[in-house]
Order: structure tokens, then C-alpha cells, then sequence
């Protein structure tokens, strides 16, 4: 099935429902350029720094092998959490930082069948070369600061990435030292 994914070793699979509603864009940003270095996964990227994610609920999420590897870190103290297969750093999502608002972007392979359109690429100005911007007002980013968040709240756990309020993992922060 096209949203089964796993980790470069295999020890992790996880997988996304398929009728789960979403959004596929790129975004270029340099924190999400330095998530994949942090974890050796600049192959991920496209050739001018881009990250392909779906945006989606943490609900439509299942890890099915593994899910003892998952692991997560943070850029700065207040970053986003970024999820990792720790047994082998494959990047995996990005989410907030409490399971108040259910959103998760999943870190998908580029050009990949079963997500649907690529609807945006957001912070172009972050590419390594000329990217058009375009679609920032469909991201999940833009939708959350809208309000639209609010009407979210109550309806999810934030499992598999968080359980009675907190992340299932203690973030390796990277700007205190720490390493992945
Ligand atoms: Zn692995
Ligand atoms: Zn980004």
C-alpha cells in the first residue's frame, strides 16, 4: 500500500490510513533542512533543500514494527519535536510540542503515490536555489493560525507521539549539545 512506510533499516514500520484526509507540500525551510543533517538524511531532500510532508491527524498514524526505535528531537529548546527511527535516523514527522492541537506533518518520499497533489511550497527563501512559493494558505501552518486548531482540540490522544499529555519520548535537544 502506497502510505506504508519504514526506516532505511527496516527495524521501524509505520504507517499513515489510507482515507485519512491531508495535505502534500514541500517546505524548504532551514529547520527542516537541519533536521536531516542532524540525522545524516540530507538524501531525503530534493536538490534545493526541500522536505516533502503530509499533513495530516497523529490519529491516522500506526507504527507497526519497532516502535520501541521511535525517538525524537529538537532543534532548539521551543522547536518543533521531530520525530526519528532511532535505530537508524530515518526521519519520520514533525509535531508540536503537546498533543493540544492534532496535527502531525509526516515526512513522506518525494514525488511518492497515495498522498495526493503537492499543494505548496512553503519558505522558499530557504531553498538552495529558485523555488516558486506557492500554496502557504492550504498548509496546516497557515490553518492552525487561523483558528481552525481550536475546533480540533479535545478530539485526540496525540497517539502514537504523545500519551497523558506528554511526548512518548524525551527530545535530544540539539542546540544544549546533545546529539541524535
Ligand atoms: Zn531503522
Ligand atoms: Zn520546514
Amino acid at each position: 500500500m502506497a502510505r506504508d512506510l519504514r526506516c532505511a533499516c527496516g527495524a521501524m514500520h509505520w504507517t499513515i490510513a489510507p482515507t485519512a484526509p491531508g495535505t502534500r507540500l514541500r517546505c524548504y525551510c532551514s529547520d527542516c533542512q537541519a533536521y536531516a543533517a542532524a540525522l545524516g538524511a540530507e538524501t531525503m531532500m530534493d536538490d534545493k533543500g526541500g522536505t516533502e510532508l503530509f499533513q495530516t491527524l497523529p490519529s491516522a498514524v500506526t507504527i507497526t514494527k519497532g516502535a520501541e526505535h521511535l525517538a525524537n528531537l529538537r532543534l532548539t529548546p521551543k522547536g518543533l519535536l521531530r520525530w526519528y527511527a532511532g535505530c537508524c535516523k530515518t526521519p519520520i514527522a514533525n509535531t508540536l510540542n503537546g498533543p493540544r492541537l492534532p496535527f502531525v506533518g509526516m515526512v513522506v518520499p518525494a514525488n511518492s503515490d497515495g498522498y495526493g497533489p503537492l499543494v505548496a511550497c512553503v519558505m522558499t527563501k530557504s531553498a538552495k536555489g529558485e523555488v516558486r512559493q506557492y500554496g502557504f494558505a492550504r498548509t496546516g501552518v497557515n490553518i492552525l493560525a487561523r483558528g481552525l486548531g481550536a475546533r480540533l482540540r479535545g478530539h485526540s490522544s496525540g497517539a502514537p507521539f504523545f500519551a497523558a499529555g506528554q511526548p512518548v519520548r524525551t527530545p535530544v535537544i540539539l542546540s544544549e549539545g546533545s546529539t541524535p
